[in-house]
């Protein structure tokens, strides 16, 4: 399997990225953020809990979040791989994940972390915000907080996967093919092209 833990700061273009990941070489995409947006979208009782902490740019607790996902991913058991978009957060999620794909005799193949600077973070959320009217990305002080929560919380789970050697770091500034190529580059390098990239 190719399972790629896709990281990096709110705004760095994880979501635009697995879109184009996840048809290139035929994963599931797991968005822990795109999950509970669905389910406060639907009125669901984990929406309204998500709900309380996105709405102050707050991690969903890890075990609320951590049962969610292998929920998720246990919906598509015949996956070829999976891509973790906004997962894990925090070492404890990371280490909730490593045990969970032990479990399916698998396990991460590589963090690909695309790397954005601050400045341009906020400048792309607020405009994320004017086009989306997703809630946590209007409020110049919410989109500080997830940055600041990035920065304490969730920069750690880098030593996580650096230590296993599965850390590797990608400009995030440029188009977004030009960033979509830096990630292929790495992904093919570690990997035989031709078992996992739908060249059609
Ligand atoms: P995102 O769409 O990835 O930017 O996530 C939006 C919000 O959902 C975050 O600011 C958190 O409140 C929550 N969230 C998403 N993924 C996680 C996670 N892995 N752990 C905790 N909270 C999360």
């Amino acid at each position: 399997m190719l399972n790629i833990v896709l990281f990096g700061p709110p705004g760095a273009g994880k979501g635009t990225q697995s879109a184009k990941l996840i048809h290139a070489y035929q994963l599931v995409h797991l968005s822990t953020g795109d999950i509970f947006r669905a389910n406060i979208k639907g009125g669901t009782e984990l929406g309204t809990l998500a709900k309380s902490y996105m709405d102050q740019g707050q991690l969903v607790p890890d075990e609320v979040t951590i049962r969610m996902l292998e929920s998720e991913a246990n919906k598509s058991p015949d996956a070829k791989g999976y891509i973790f978009d906004g997962f894990p957060r925090t070492p404890a999620q990371a280490k909730a994940l490593d045990q969970f794909l032990a479990t399916k005799n698998t396990s991460i193949t590589m963090m690909l972390a695309l790397e954005v600077e601050e400045d341009e973070l906020r400048k792309r959320l607020l405009l994320r915000g004017k086009d989306s009217g997703r809630a946590d990305d209007i409020d110049p002080a919410v989109i500080q907080k997830r940055i600041d929560v990035y920065r304490n919380e969730t920069e750690p789970v880098r030593d996580f996967y650096q230590e296993q050697k599965k850390y590797f770091g990608i400009d995030g500034i440029g188009s977004v093919d030009e960033i979509f190529e830096r990630l292929c580059a790495v992904i093919n390098s570690e990997l035989s092209p031709d078992s996992y990239r739908d060249q059609n």
